[in-house]
């Protein structure tokens, strides 16, 4: 008689690298407090979030489209009052993290703001650029192309669990 086999235990994901997040707060709500950062009153406007994972970058990405889990990161914070609208994601071994946020904070319009937003592990002024106008989206992916980065693009459809 054949045995059953059992299912392993799914391996964890091995997958690092990094993702910038395009976030929108559609209208101002009340402070949001942001850790020990402080509260935030923020303004009706577009964001990137840049991020890291060590491992498990494609659950990371997905937990932030989808806006799944328990608070953890100072992004998701940001759950109640903004809406996730893509993702870039690049698969890499290094922390490449606070460079792409200083070369989006270079970006015409782009301010990195509230100070260290995201920033606990590094010590670089913050991993939220506030923007002035929607990101365009193919400069975007230009941006991370040019850092030598291989950047793909999602966007959030239905879960996968809706
Ligand atoms: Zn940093």
């Amino acid at each position: 008689m054949p045995r059953t086999p059992t299912a392993p235990n799914p391996p964890a994901d091995p997958t690092a690298g990094m993702y910038v997040l395009h976030l929108r707060i559609e209208r101002p709500g009340p402070p949001v407090r942001i850790g020990r950062l402080g509260a935030f009153e923020f303004p009706r406007t577009d964001y990137l979030y840049v991020g890291s994972a060590l491992n498990s970058l494609w659950p990371r990405v997905q937990r932030h489209l989808y806006q799944e889990g328990k608070r953890h990161w100072h992004v998701d914070h940001l759950q109640d009052v903004a809406q996730p609208l893509r993702a870039w994601i690049a698969v890499t071994t290094q922390s490449r993290e606070c460079e792409v946020a200083a070369a989006l904070a270079a970006l015409p319009g782009a301010t990195r703001w509230p100070p260290r937003f995201g920033a606990s592990d590094c010590r670089c002024p913050g991993h939220l650029l506030r923007l002035d106008a929607s990101p365009n989206s193919i400069r975007i992916a230009g941006l991370l192309g040019d850092l030598g980065l291989n950047p793909a693009s999602f966007l959030p459809g239905p879960g996968p669990n809706r």
